[in-house]
């Protein structure tokens, strides 16, 4: 009796341990698009915006933009004006939602605890500077870094993901890290009106008026830095026409392309992390 109740309570956990379904649970991850992300209190403040700043995250990271996870960021302005931004030292792959960390502009961290980013200056002075901007990504991603070391300023439109990028690209000079007001005040001018800045042997800042816009900007500025990249080794490539980039501009990046392009990413990083 007790050796049957042993060998049924062992098969038991064994099928508990391996199905997937249960992983999922215990990764904090439900199987509906709505909630990819872990729960959140219903007592947090904007939990929606928190939840879509978690997968902002994970995209950002699967995509391979974040490989020194626990430094970057991405932030988020929600619609009661505070600036949600995960915690220092906390991983990509890693933030949950009810994490993030909300300050007022002058980077007070009045929602959330725990040490918040120092960098926190480059957001708020852009944020202060662009009132059409709701989400940025700063990120240190391996060609867009390369590419600040060689670069005029001018992106070679070579691809679908090189035409949002076809004007003079905004170059930080300074590889300090922006720790002051002051310094996210130059931040902020050198970006102008540029839905990218490229900071020299330091990384990028991408500005967007969503997140999923920010974000499909980012990774797509790094796939067209690549792009640059390989075909200035081989030669003088041959460019799309302005014309034709304006056109595909247009086309490709409406706010329904860019949901589109967010929800194909949001579904592999799950079916991904479901294997
Ligand atoms: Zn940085």
């Amino acid at each position: 009796m007790i050796r049957n109740f042993s060998i049924i309570f062992g098969l038991s956990l064994l099928i508990f341990i391996t199905t997937p379904e249960v992983l999922w649970t215990q990764s904090g991850n439900g199987k509906e698009k709505n909630s990819q992300t872990s729960p959140v209190s219903e007592s947090l403040k904007n939990e929606q915006l928190r939840q879509k700043l978690e997968q902002a995250h994970r995209i950002i990271y699967m995509m391979g933009l974040a490989e020194d996870s626990t430094r970057g960021h991405i932030t988020a302005k929600s619609d009661d004006g505070l600036y949600y931004i995960k915690p220092w030292g906390t991983a990509f792959e890693k933030v949950t939602a009810k994490e993030m960390q909300g300050l007022d502009i002058e980077g007070n961290l009045v929602d959330g605890r725990g040490r918040v980013h120092s960098e926190k200056y480059l957001h708020l002075e852009i944020y202060r500077a662009r009132k059409d901007v709701g989400a940025i990504v700063h990120v240190h991603p391996f060609y867009s870094i390369i590419l600040s070391t060689l670069f005029d300023g001018k992106l070679s439109t070579i691809a679908q993901q090189s035409v949002p990028f076809t004007g003079k690209i905004p170059i930080f000079v300074s590889p300090e890290l922006i720790q002051t007001k002051e310094l996210g005040q130059a931040v902020a001018k050198t970006l102008g009106d540029a839905p990218l800045l490229l900071m020299k042997n330091h990384g990028i800042t991408v500005v967007g008026k969503t997140l999923e816009e920010a974000v499909v900007l980012a990774i797509h500025f790094e796939q067209a830095a690549k792009y640059h990249l390989y075909a200035h080794k081989f030669g003088k490539p041959s460019e799309m026409s302005h014309e034709d980039a304006q056109k595909l501009y247009k086309n490709n990046y409406r706010p329904d392309q860019i949901k589109m392009q967010w929800d194909f990413w949001l579904d592999r990083y799950n079916e991904l992390k479901v294997k």
